[in-house]
């Protein structure tokens, strides 16, 4: 049997939404849909501001313009992140300082910043990875006792809550990707939030040419009409998708029978949105790497295999701000994803399970 890892479905409010848009004729990144969409994203995740832009990489980007960074300023990053969060850094010519994870999940450990912290450090991004969250309270409290900006690289933790409060409303700013694989899905693109209207100016203006005066650098960064208008059909659905990824979540992870294997841990304030669920392996790296290769090839996929991950200053453009970093290297190699999203029916949890239980068995 072969999984599948991705969800892809087109509804007939989907039609209908895009319809509504077409017949309004204008289809820029500047039309009243956009604007109903952007007052739909704020609204949903309890922000005064969300900008509508062309993907996630591109939230960041221009988020960091909005914060002015420039030639050799330093981005406080997790190494677990993927290398599109690393991209816009280097992009303006800053520095990305890799510090460790918690050993526990992808939350910072908290020492490892204040020692990586630095005069020229202007903004950290943190990644809840797969819409797992980690501990947000030292990390608010570090960025405001140091008076660096917090971005929220929230493109894989659409819904995923923290203490009542939607991950991605909890910084500075927000960041978001509604590439196909996530879960508010428009083919490609993406959204920022934020409450603060200079920050809200700035990224809207930088968006759209720096206001066409020529003054300030700008770049087109705007996200067309017709991919908002599936955004504004499909934020109705992310409640339901949550629903259904936990369901599907919990009945496998109640059906796995080795105590070698649990779900990665995260705080009990918060309620995931289950991008993927995250099985964890208490065995040695390379065993918990046979298992992961054994399930890949019997269907069943995993985002560790599949994009071979890895501590982003293992590629090579990051290489040559490599750092120890030893909890992150340990955490990559000691948990796999697997798909829990609504196209997953009973007979694809029912194989999941059987499969791990049997690949498992014969490493413990
Ligand atoms: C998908 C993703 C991005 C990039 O988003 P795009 O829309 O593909 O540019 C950035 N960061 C994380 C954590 C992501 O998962």
């Amino acid at each position: 049997m072969q999984i599948n890892d991705k969800f892809l479905r087109v509804t007939e409010s989907d039609r209908e939404s895009i319809l509504e848009a077409l017949s309004n004729l204008k289809l820029s990144g500047t039309s009243k849909t956009v604007g109903n969409y952007e007052k739909a994203l704020a609204n949903f995740f309890s922000a005064k501001y969300a900008i509508a832009i062309s993907s996630g990489t591109a939230a960041i980007h221009a988020c960091l313009v909005a914060l002015g960074i420039s030639d050799d300023d330093e981005i406080l990053l997790p190494a677990t992140a993927p290398i599109m969060t690393g991209f816009p850094i280097i992009f303006q010519r800053a520095k990305p300082v890799f510090v460790d994870t918690n050993g526990k999940n992808f939350g910072f450990d908290i020492q490892d910043l204040k020692r990586k912290v630095t005069s020229k450090t202007k903004a950290i991004i943190c990644v809840p990875m797969w819409g797992y969250p980690f501990d947000y309270k030292d990390l608010l409290q570090f960025s405001k006792n140091y008076g660096v900006s917090l971005i929220e690289d929230a493109a894989e933790a659409h819904n995923t809550e923290y203490n009542g409060k939607k991950i991605g409303s909890l910084g500075d700013f927000g960041c978001f990707s509604t590439h196909d694989r996530k879960l508010l899905a428009t083919g490609e693109g993406g959204f920022i939030l934020t409450n603060n209207p200079k920050y809200y100016k700035k990224i809207k203006s930088f968006i759209n040419y720096s206001g066409m005066d020529g003054k300030a650098i700008g770049t087109n960064y705007k996200l067309s009409t017709l991919q908002a208008a599936i955004g504004l059909s499909r934020i109705k659905q992310m409640d339901w998708q949550v629903k259904m990824r936990r369901q599907n979540a919990m009945k496998i992870l109640s059906g796995i029978n080795s105590n070698k294997v649990s779900e990665l841990p995260f705080p009990v304030s918060s309620k995931l949105n289950y991008q993927s669920l995250l099985l964890n392996f208490n065995l040695p790296s390379k065993k918990t790497a046979r298992i992961i290769s054994k399930l890949f090839k019997m269907g069943i996929p995993s985002d560790v295999v599949k994009y071979d991950y890895k501590p982003m200053y293992h590629y090579p453009i990051f290489r040559k701000w490599a750092i120890g970093c030893p909890n992150t290297e340990k955490l990559v190699k000691s948990f796999t994803t697997i798909p829990v999203h609504p196209g997953i029916d009973d007979k694809a949890i029912e194989y999941i399970i059987k499969s791990i239980n049997l690949i498992v068995k014969d490493y413990d």
